[in-house]
């Protein structure tokens, strides 16, 4: 057999973990350095990555068309793990090639603000079809489905992924796959409405986030099982992953190019809002591969990752003492990783907020290796400020209101992290004179439009008529857990056969099974 160009292996321990070619391998997680690792806790995992082989993408790729032609993601194809890259950009709806806009009006507050002389980019991700940059990762996986022969695809989501896989699939395309999203019952349900528009089904579940992503993995598993006794294989899990990861790597392709044509060398830093961990460790990964291929990046950039402070500047816990006890989930110093167990973290920062991040271990090697670092914010509402006098101006909400004012550039609240961020490293001397810095702006504005309204025009908004909600049967049936001895919801093998039985009545229903 001819080597393959890539091979799928834990990012820790560097094992192969399956194989493409055969489905009843298939997992994204190493269970033998979890079991060193993390032996008692369920939710931890060690993820894969994708390994290139030495000289495959050199010997994928024309120099050419990093200097000419129109930017975009599927111009980098051949730097995805997909055998036909040709065949894959079919999947495309135009994403990447995302404005990089030069933030002078920004620069000028910097300047007066902290002294300090900057170039400053933003990447407008929001310019992405489903309005985020998970359109770059969704081009990858929805073709990588496609190229394995899986008709259906399944993923665990909250939003803007939820939004974009939904798109990439949508059995209703020319190329369209079954797309099935589990949920947490509490999801708001506007940031379901584009995904429910591109087709997808919807199935929820009596708890958090972590719960959603266990049933999925826990379905996906069973899926895997079955195909070892000799069923086919159906169903591609989506999310978080290492086919997403080598997606994200085209934001850094696409950064450098639009730098070269304004006769910019590669940036000095790059600030990326955490989240999962996946973009950021894609974004790194994506840097050090033109390095290595001598195409434009002389040294890596500095990667800043951004995360939400977790404290207790709640209404009911407004403890002076605990208020300072600002943290971030991911602890840079710790060699390993183990996720800080927070509370109050507030809604508002919506797409970053992720308690425990699937690519933990891969940001702490990034933030290393490029000598970057982690930049907690707060998001800056008034309970924020009066118990975090020091993160004045520091907040996320300032950031996106400095956006709004002196770039006409609206953005999510997560992707204003990136500035809140950026403001901190100039005070604190991270940044210097003369340095470019691009900032991921990871979202559109109208993804939260609501976050405006509670915080701008001070109106009271309602979390989206939960009852009404919670009865709608578009937003899918409840798939029934269990009661772990905190009383806590658990997936048990009930759930995931129920969640397999709706699965089943889905696509009977479409008439596609
Ligand atoms: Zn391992």
């Amino acid at each position: 057999m001819a080597e393959s160009l890539w091979t799928i292996r834990c990012f820790r321990c560097g094992r192969e973990l399956f194989v493409e070619a055969d489905y009843a391998t298939f997992t994204y997680h190493c269970a033998d350095c979890k079991a060193s690792l993390y032996p008692n806790d369920p939710l931890m995992h060690v993820p894969a990555e994708v390994v290139w082989s030495e000289g495959a993408l050199a010997s994928r790729i024309e120099r050419r068309p990093f200097s000419s032609g129109a930017v975009q993601a599927t111009k980098y194809l051949p730097l995805m793990p997909l055998h036909d890259p040709k065949k894959a950009a079919a999947v495309s709806l135009g994403e990447g090639g995302t404005p990089l806009i030069r933030l002078r009006g920004i620069e000028h507050q910097v300047e007066l603000r902290f002294g300090l002389s900057l170039r400053i980019f933003g990447k407008v991700e929001g310019a992405n079809p489903t309005g985020s940059f998970k359109d770059r990762g969704s081009l990858v996986e929805a073709a990588k489905a496609l190229e394995l022969g899986l008709p259906e695809v399944i993923l665990a989501s909250t939003g803007n992924m939820a939004a974009s896989i939904a798109a990439y699939s949508n059995r209703e395309r020319r190329v369209g796959l079954g797309c099935h999203i589990v949920v947490p019952r509490t999801a708001d349900a506007t940031k379901l409405i584009q995904a429910v528009v591109h087709n997808a089904s919807l199935y929820r579940v009596d708890g958090q986030f972590s719960l959603a992503v266990e049933l999925a993995e826990a379905f996906f598993e069973r899926e895997v099982a079955r195909a070892a006794k000799g069923h086919r294989g159906r169903f591609y899990l989506g999310g978080d992953y290492c086919y997403r990861m080598e997606g994200a790597k085209s934001f850094s392709y696409e950064v450098v190019e639009q730098l070269r044509r304004r006769e910019n060398d590669a940036p000095d830093a790059v600030i990326v809002p955490v989240g999962a961990g996946t973009n950021l460790s894609g974004i790194t990964k994506g840097f050090r591969e033109l390095r290595d291929l001598d195409l434009g990046v002389r040294a890596l950039p500095r990667v800043y990752g951004v995360q939400p402070f977790a404290n207790r500047t709640d209404p009911e816990h407004p403890v002076e003492e605990e208020a300072r006890s600002r943290q971030t989930t991911v602890q840079p110093d710790d060699g390993g990783y183990r996720p800080q167990m927070l509370t109050n973290f507030k809604p508002e920062f919506g797409a970053v907020l992720v308690k425990n991040p699937l690519d933990a271990i891969k940001v702490i090697a990034a933030l290393a290796e490029t000598r970057g670092d982690i930049v907690g914010v707060i998001l800056g509402d008034a309970v924020d400020l009066r118990y975090n006098h020091e993160e004045h101006g520091f907040d996320t909400l300032s950031a996106k209101w400095d956006l709004g004012r002196f770039e006409s550039l609206f953005v999510e609240t997560s992707a204003a992290t990136s500035l809140a961020a950026l403001y901190k490293l100039a005070d604190h001397s991270k940044l210097k004179d003369g340095e470019t810095v691009v900032i991921d702006l990871t979202g559109d504005g109208l993804k939260d439009t609501w976050v405006v309204a509670k915080h701008r025009l001070m109106l009271t908004v309602e979390a989206a008529v939960r009852e009404e909600q919670e009865s709608s049967s578009e937003l899918g049936p409840l798939i029934p857990t269990a009661r772990g001895p905190d009383g806590s919801s658990r997936v048990d093998e009930r759930s995931v056969v129920a969640l397999a039985r709706q699965v089943d009545r889905e696509i009977r229903s479409r008439g596609a099974g």
